[in-house]
């Protein structure tokens, strides 16, 4: 037995022992908060060069993708100036036109610029949280955006965020402050109390005074048209709503839902105020409680099961847009190892798939902790703990997900040859997934079957009717913005090549550009 005296040293001892491992506990924080910090990567340039203003700016002898009628033009020139396309040359007048700056675009294909239809710009692209990626967090929003013209990306939907904050990046972008695209956002999403996106919670005022609501909560109509003017007075350009009544966590806990008296004032009065109204539902009840109360948009599409004909009939009554939202359902869709559902063809194809964005793509989108913390869940799920472990009823469960790709979700399929109009959105900001990253779901739409014209169409023509912007965007056309996309290949003959990004412009600015462009000829060359 120990004497009072070794008891009374050991005590001291531990003391100061607890104290050592205090001090180099906070030394080791204080160096991991550094190395993240310095391990940010740098800001890139908010633009590359500014046509003078009343300059007229040729783009000469591409190939220009006409998504109205279908085709690749070719050999034809866009002239545009002050941001705007002023026509579109046929190859017999190439010769004749003449403009302040002249791109030799020869052997090169020019596409509308792209329209991301679903993103969260303010989202990390992980869902597993610890220091790093909160350190991370701040430059990721900003990377977020500045790697969509990257990608050809020049305009995103958003569809939630911090609704101030998120104005002020939008602001930012369009000052040519910071590099991005044009941003089109809901403002505060519309949900019940408790009700789904369950993680989503309203933030106090003070909060919100400052920043912007994330969210608004609806109980009756009367609330429903107030909280539908409060988003729009936040910059709302449409309206979003939530119809998943169950949770997508583990134990798929029932949820509340906005109730039908509610829903028909939201719309209402959004129609009143000039916005489209659209719902996120990924499950049957949503998607047709959707249709019968007259919602104008449909964010993802239901995994829980197949549509009945009569479903895709009530759907087809009216007009509709609807973003599918693949690269989700796929980043997700994680079958444990083990599981006999891993020998389905797609839901190996979208294992591969997983392996390829982890390791090829994150590393170009996203911040170093970042990528870790997706590898981290990757093997969570994988290993089958995920949905066991304490934190389990805040994780997502990939099981509805993983069924509905080793059936090839016919529900894209059936909506899609029923002729609803299909957005592109990949909803950016979720784990492995950043709004730039739009080229991913368009190859995924192509395994759902979509025609390569008819996936450039719902990255562009269609998404500018999402948008409410058909007047401005979504073609090459004259009149609308110039908003242009040069690739070194033709994406009609494989989507793949819409990756081979040579130049970007929004509103007439080169936010972007890669390799050889321009080959100097005109006064550029001088400059
Ligand atoms: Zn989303």
């Amino acid at each position: 037995m120990a004497s009072e005296r070794e008891h009374a040293l050991l005590k001291t001892r531990l003391a100061q022992g607890a104290a050592l491992a205090g001090i180099a506990g906070a030394g080791y924080l204080a160096a991991k908060v550094h190395s993240v910090l310095a391990g940010l990567t740098e800001p890139k340039d908010p633009f590359d060069w500014k046509p003078e203003r009343g300059a007229t700016v040729l783009l000469k002898g591409a190939g220009v993708l006409d998504v109205k009628r279908g085709q690749m033009l070719k050999e034809r020139g866009v002239l545009f100036r002050d941001g705007q396309i002023l026509s579109v040359i046929a190859t017999r007048d190439l010769g004749k036109v003449d403009a302040d700056h002249v791109f030799d675009c020869a052997n090169k294909f020019i596409i509308p610029g792209l329209i991301n239809c679903h993103v969260h710009s303010m989202m990390p692209g992980a869902a597993l949280i610890d220091l790093p990626l909160l350190l991370s967090v701040k430059r990721q929003t900003v990377r977020n955006m500045e790697e969509c013209p990257i990608h050809g990306v020049t305009t995103v939907r958003d569809a939630s965020g911090i609704a101030g904050l998120l104005n002020d990046i939008a602001e930012m972008i369009e000052g040519l402050e910071i590099l991005g695209p044009r941003v089109v956002s809901c403002g505060p999403s519309l949900k019940p109390r408790g009700g789904y996106p369950e993680f989503n919670r309203k933030v106090p005022g003070f909060v919100s005074n400052k920043y912007g609501d994330t969210c608004l909560y609806v109980d009756d109509p009367e609330s429903a048209r107030e909280a539908v003017r409060c988003a729009v007075g936040q910059g709302a350009r449409f309206i979003k709503l939530f119809f998943d009544d169950r949770s997508l966590f583990y134990g798929h806990k029932k949820l509340p839902v906005i109730g039908d008296e509610a829903v028909s004032a939201i719309i209402d009065e959004a129609h009143r105020l000039g916005r489209r109204v659209s719902v996120h539902q990924s499950q049957l009840e949503g998607f047709r409680r959707a249709v019968r109360l007259g919602v104008d948009d449909f964010e993802h599409v239901p995994v829980d099961g197949v549509l009945k004909a009569s479903d895709v009939k009530a759907f087809m009554k009216d007009e509709h847009c609807l973003t599918p939202t693949v690269s989700v359902g796929m980043a997700l869709g994680i079958a444990p190892v083990g599981d006999p559902a891993r020998d389905d063809p797609l839901v190996a194809a979208m294992q591969v798939e997983r392996e390829y964005i982890l390791h090829e793509l994150a590393p170009v989108f996203a911040e170093a902790a970042i990528n870790r913390a997706n590898e981290k869940m990757l093997a969570m799920y994988a290993d089958g703990k995920a949905g066991t472990g304490r934190g389990a009823k805040g994780m997502f469960d990939p099981g509805l997900y993983v069924e509905s790709f080793a059936s090839k979700n016919p529900n894209i399929h059936l909506l899609h040859e029923a002729g609803a109009t299909m957005c592109c959105g990949n909803d950016g900001g979720t784990p492995m997934n950043w709004p730039g990253m739009l080229a991913e779901e368009m190859k995924l739409l192509e395994w759902f079957d979509l025609s390569r014209m008819d996936i450039l169409r719902s990255a562009t023509m269609n998404a500018a009717k999402l948008l409410d912007m058909e007047s401005e965007l979504g073609s090459v056309e004259a009149g609308k913005l110039a908003d242009l996309v040069v690739l070194s290949a033709d994406p009609t003959k494989d989507i793949r090549n819409v990756e081979r990004v040579e130049a970007v412009f929004r509103s007439g600015v080169l936010l972007h550009k890669a390799g050889v462009f321009p080959e100097e000829s005109g006064d550029l060359a001088s400059e």
